[in-house]
């Protein structure tokens, strides 16, 4: 332990969620159950999860808590903005506090200049914030012979925080941010082999949509590894999520059907236009309220404007389109942050890619599309429809 009366622990920031009104509790209990699910196999029972003032405190009850080990585990949780390595203290008087921090400081500081920055939660302790933060930094000078007080730019910030206790800590790792994962209810995500649709399902699960996967499939025109890539990539979105189940599409007939009922260059959009009645009809299954798609304004030909609203007719659901208005590299770049790229760039082909026509057309007309899957439907296309949302397993 740092002193008799200091013990280490975690404090966690939760930033949108502390500013919500109505159902604040319900957003708070949301992450502090998904902090105790992750920790749950690491301690038997002594590592406690406590609200305290606009912070979540993670405690060993029996000692110092090994935040080494905790912070990997927490560290991805939507709603979380930072995760602060520190010390808490039951003093309230100046003294002991002051020996407390330079105890605690003495050991953390970096280069030669410091600042104190105090945040005064608990408005019952006497003194204000720039007093106690005078006060502690007073007394840190003295002890740190060749210091000083540097407020503009110092070369280590020292934070106070005097909540139902009094908490000292220097770094923090950020969070992911967002809302608590699931606490906007449910999406069918359209997840592919790709680069774009793990983005898509990371983004909308970050503003606290639980993530229903499906992934169309079509054997033996595509390869059952392109099934292992789509299920590594759901893995690598479970460090954000936990378990997510992927629902497989037979697809294959809905494909070949209309291969030789439409045009070439109309298929692509044809074959999103089955997607998303097939999603739409799983999303009616598992109470979902909308769908996720990885589609980017003008990325391909089945992505531009005209594209997208001859698909649109399709889905009885609100699409998401989290990376609308995002370029490539843009996306790349979030691909690499959260782990799904180089899954995703493996060289296996996926159903689009092998069934699109040489030239696309790219100003579809929606009212023609439609006029033509109407007839389809009548024809049969509503029966594979149909049979290939009863065949979606997990
Ligand atoms: P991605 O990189 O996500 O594969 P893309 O740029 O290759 O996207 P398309 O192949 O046109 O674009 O697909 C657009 C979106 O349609 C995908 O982001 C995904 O949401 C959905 N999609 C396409 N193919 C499939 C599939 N086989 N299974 C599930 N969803 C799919
Ligand atoms: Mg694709």
């Amino acid at each position: 332990m740092e002193t008799n009366t200091a013990k280490h622990i975690m404090l966690v920031k939760y930033g949108e969620v502390a500013l919500r009104q109505g159902n604040r509790g319900f957003y708070e209990k949301q992450i502090m159950d998904d902090i105790r699910r992750r920790i749950k196999d690491l301690h038997s029972g002594n590592i406690k999860v406590i609200r305290e003032q606009g912070r979540f405190l993670i405690e060993d009850v029996t000692g110092d808590l090994d935040s080494e080990a905790i912070l990997p585990r927490v560290k991805n949780i939507f709603g979380a903005i930072a995760f602060c390595d520190g010390i808490k203290t039951t003093e309230r008087e100046m003294k002991p506090l002051c020996e407390t921090a330079l105890a605690f400081f003495r050991a953390r500081i970096r280069g030669k200049s410091f600042k104190v920055v105090t945040k005064r939660a608990d408005k019952r302790f006497p003194l204000t914030s720039n007093e106690i933060s005078a006060v502690i930094g007073e007394h840190l000078l003295a002890g740190l012979p060749g210091t000083q007080v540097d407020l503009h730019n110092p070369d280590t910030i020292f934070r106070v925080e005097i909540r139902n206790h009094v908490y000292f800590y220097v770094d923090s790792t950020p969070g992911e941010g967002g809302l608590p994962y699931g606490s906007a209810g449910k999406g069918v995500l359209l997840l592919s082999g790709g680069i774009d649709s793990p983005v898509a399902g990371y983004l909308a699960a970050r503003r606290g949509v639980g993530l229903v996967p499906v992934y169309f499939h079509s054997p033996p025109y595509v390869s059952e590894r392109v099934v292992d890539k789509v299920r590594d990539l759901l893995a690598a979105l479970t460090a954000y999520t936990g378990e997510l189940p992927l629902q497989i599409v037979p697809f294959t007939d809905v494909q070949l059907y209309l291969q030789e009922k439409v045009p070439a260059e109309k298929l692509t959009i044809f074959l999103k236009r089955a997607m998303l009645h097939i999603a739409s009809a799983i999303a009616a299954r598992e109470n979902a309220r909308c769908l996720i798609t990885g589609d980017a304004i003008g990325q391909v030909a089945s992505q531009t404007l005209h594209s997208l609203a001859a698909v649109h007719s399709a889905a009885t659901l609100p699409i998401l389109r989290p990376l609308t208005a995002m370029d490539k590299h843009q996306i790349i770049e979030i691909a690499h942050r959260i782990g799904t790229y180089p899954i995703s760039i493996r060289p296996y082909d996926d159903c689009c890619t092998l069934f699109v026509a040489r030239h696309p057309e790219n100003k579809p007309n929606a009212a023609v599309i439609e006029r033509m899957e109407t007839r389809l439907m009548e024809e049969g296309l509503k029966d594979l429809l149909a049979k290939a949302v009863e065949g979606a397993v997990n």
